[in-house]
């Protein structure tokens, strides 16, 4: 066979056909690859130093706070990323399981409804009264140990509350959160069980004012304790912030003992808060103000709630053995009838 030589016409053809089939080619490319749709936003992560939780049995944060929902956003989903600093939650040394705890069930009570898991794998237990809109938290045995008496009160209060449902008001709920410590309530009742098994002061260790150290002066000094690796380091702390996260309340009040008395939350002192502590002072007897020892809070359980939204106060019973039954009984019974008062 010969070959024709081609004439520079013809060849101008060809190369022209050449360079048209690549543009068309990369046009095609670039469309199916999706390179001129509009950019998708990328999802929200509350906690980015980790890979995405992929089954219910590995959540972390960042999935017990939804980041997409079915419906519209409800009022607690959006405030709630904004409560949490994302940069200080870093990587949890052991996947933590914490089931997203909302009661639906349409019994006058409910209970014991597991909200998360200590250091040690104890499970950390909340009981539902009343099906009411205004909700309410009490809080037992943050400090273990020689603090017991705390729990022993919430038990009782437990016992109480399941006999006589209806003495919750129809419009309230009343959560009871039994332990908040278990590990530490596992040890002698002693000042050993004040820490979790990390040896963190739980009311230390929650992601507001949140410092690694704090001036011991006029604090709890008996034992060199810590406050986490980080703000919210530890189980027991991301259990209560999720279930309060998702279950909303009005008011917060955390059993400590003992000296006698109320401290409410805030830095500066929160007015709801104050106005809940006087209000339960007159109820109960124990005092407020109450004696100040000039201990400066850090990472505090109350502070935290209170950047939920909800008053608060700690609660100091007057001994290490008493739960003082009626006292307390007569708090809870007035705690679920108040109300903030009018701004
Ligand atoms: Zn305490």
């Amino acid at each position: 066979m010969s070959s024709k030589p081609l004439s520079p016409a013809r060849l101008g053809w060809i190369v022209g056909g050449i360079w048209a089939l690549i543009v068309l080619l990369s046009i095609f490319l670039l469309l199916t690859s999706g390179g001129f749709s509009s950019p998708q936003p990328e999802p929200i992560a509350v906690e980015t130093s980790e890979p995405a939780a992929t089954s219910p049995e590995s959540a972390t944060l960042d999935t017990i706070i939804p980041t997409e929902t079915t419906g519209p956003p409800t009022a607690t989903t959006v405030p709630t990323l904004a409560l949490i600093p994302t940069a200080t939650f870093g990587p949890s040394p052991t996947p933590i399981e914490f089931p997203t705890v909302v009661p639906t069930s349409n019994a006058l009570w409910e209970g014991p409804l597991v909200i998360g898991y200590s250091v040690q794998g104890r499970p950390i237990e909340v009981w539902r009264f009343g099906r009411g809109e205004r909700q309410y938290l009490v809080i037992g045995g943050i400090h273990g140990g020689y603090e017991l008496n705390t729990i022993e009160l919430t038990d009782q209060l437990i016992t109480y509350f399941s006999a006589k449902p209806d003495a919750v008001p129809t419009d309230a709920t009343l959560f009871i959160l039994r332990s908040l410590n278990p590990d530490g309530e596992a040890l002698p009742h002693k000042k050993e069980g004040r820490a979790n098994a990390n040896d963190v002061d739980l009311n230390r260790s929650f992601p507001i004012g949140w410092s690694p150290t704090w001036d011991r002066d006029g604090c709890w000094d008996l034992l060199e304790l810590n406050a986490g690796t980080h703000p919210a380091s530890e189980p027991e702390t991301i259990a209560l912030m999720a279930f309060v996260l998702e279950n909303p309340v009005l008011a917060v009040v955390s059993y400590h003992s003992a000296a006698p008395g109320f401290y409410p939350a805030g830095e500066p002192l929160d007015p709801n808060s104050i106005a809940l502590a006087r209000y339960l002072s007159e109820v109960t007897g124990y005092p407020y103000p109450a004696y100040y020892t000039g201990c400066y809070m850090t990472g505090s359980l109350v502070d935290w709630t209170l950047s939920t939204g909800a008053a608060g106060v700690d609660v100091e019973l007057s001994t290490h053995w008493d739960t003082e039954f009626d006292v307390n009984l007569n708090l809870v019974l007035a705690l679920l009838r108040w109300l903030p008062p009018e701004e």
